[in-house]
């Protein structure tokens, strides 16, 4: 190619970043090196490799990659979305002080509220980003991260990246985004001043529900030595993607912004259809960041290629109701997860925001009566009925 990546479209570096045909053999796909160790010239003389824990070619490849589509220096591949996130708090000291979101995926919010105080002495407050003055208040010059998923999960609330990377910039704090329900295909905080991205690249990253993964990018613009400090850490804790996952993860990649496109296309069309039929189908609110009137509508059309494909449901008649619906989707399949080709639905307050606190849930609006959806590729027509049947049990 000539021209230089970033310059490409983002559905061909999808397909091609990092990529060229091997050398050795003209084969067209990244070979997969499985091999532990590598084989050394001499001291301090090798190729590039000497064991697969702090470097591996399969791995470097989709990680040269994933630092293109987020437009990050550099990105590193972990085994779990909950590793990246871990490994990425270890960048702060003991006794820390990080302001988090309010709504956050159960197993961050664990991370958070729980591990990180016990074991690193860390003092986190939540508070609800998608309130700015709320977040300003919140930090102060000592705080030393701020950390957020927008959209949240499972409300879909909005957060203005643009304002909390400038927050970060004036108290000198970390600024951290959980992009795993935007995906780089909808949403690239770098570009907007973010330092760190994670993802859990199991959900749309993949999109195929079968395997787990986990990503953080650093900004080329994060404080100097991030990128490195990351590096060292990865190969510290030793939390790496296996050569064969990375080689899965790159294949799905090279779709992403196609399945993007229709995931976020069918989410639009259901949620429209929903949020017009409530009152009929048995529906007190659809959450949605594509509806015209979800809270955060305007910002998310400023800073979003698309809405991304979950959509949470309030419906009528409490956790008895919402039972009685995941009992009755059949394309909807009731599992926990999203971003698979695969429509799911879920029930957030029982499975994954259990290791949530019952109050705190209540507090912040998870209650029983909220299902989640995750909308697939499926013909979307197919998706409308099957979730209308359900609704009208
Ligand atoms: C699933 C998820 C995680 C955790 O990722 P795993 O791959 O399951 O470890 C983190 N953040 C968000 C927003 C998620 O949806």
């Amino acid at each position: 190619m000539n021209k230089k990546s970033n310059q490409l479209g983002f559905e061909t570096r999808a397909i091609h970043a990092g990529q060229t045909p091997d050398p050795l053999t003209g084969a067209i796909i990244a070979p997969v090196y499985t091999a532990s160790t590598f084989v050394q010239d001499g001291i301090g003389e090798n190729k590039g490799y000497l064991y697969s824990r702090p470097g591996n070619p399969t791995r470097l490849t989709l990680e040269v990659c994933l630092a293109d589509l987020e437009s990050a220096e550099t990105a590193f591949a972990f085994p779990t979305g909950l590793s990246a996130a871990a490994t990425v708090l270890e960048l702060l000291e003991a006794g820390s002080r990080i302001v988090a979101h309010d709504d956050l995926y159960g197993g961050v919010y664990r991370l958070l509220a729980d591990l990180r105080p016990k074991n690193s002495g860390h003092e986190v407050i939540f508070v609800d980003f998608a309130d700015i003055d709320a977040v300003k208040a919140a930090t102060t010059n000592d705080t030393a991260m701020l950390w957020f998923e927008t959209p949240s999960n499972p409300l879909t609330k909005i957060v203005d990246i643009r304002n909390i990377a400038e927050i970060g910039q004036s108290t000198d704090a970390l600024t951290v985004c959980d992009n795993t329900f935007s995906s780089p295909f909808c949403q690239r905080p770098l570009e907007l001043g973010i330092d760190i991205v994670v993802h859990s690249a199991t959900k749309f990253l993949n999109g195929h529900s079968d395997l787990l993964a986990g990503v953080a990018a650093v900004s080329p613009s994060a404080p100097d030595g991030m990128a490195d400090r990351l590096r060292y850490l990865q190969n510290a804790v030793g939390a790496v993607l296996s050569p064969n996952d990375c080689a899965m993860l790159l294949r799905s990649l090279k779709t992403l912004p196609i399945r993007m496109e229709r995931h976020c296309q069918n989410a639009m069309r259901i949620a429209t259809y929903l949020s017009e039929n409530k009152s009929s189908l048995g529906i007190e609110k659809v959450l949605y960041p594509g509806l015209g009137d979800h809270p955060g509508h305007k910002i998310a059309s400023q800073q979003m290629n698309g809405y991304g494909a979950v959509i949470s449901l309030l419906l009528t008649g409490g956790q008895e109701r919402a039972d009685k619906v995941l009992r009755h989707t059949q394309l909807f399949q009731f599992a926990v997860s999203l971003g698979g080709v695969e429509s799911l639905i879920q029930h957030p307050a029982s499975l994954t925001h259990a290791t949530v606190p019952v109050e705190r849930r209540e507090a912040v609006g998870v209650t029983d009566n909220l299902v989640r959806l995750s909308v697939g590729i499926e013909s979307c027509d197919d998706l409308i009925s099957d979730i209308e049947q359900a609704l009208r049990v």
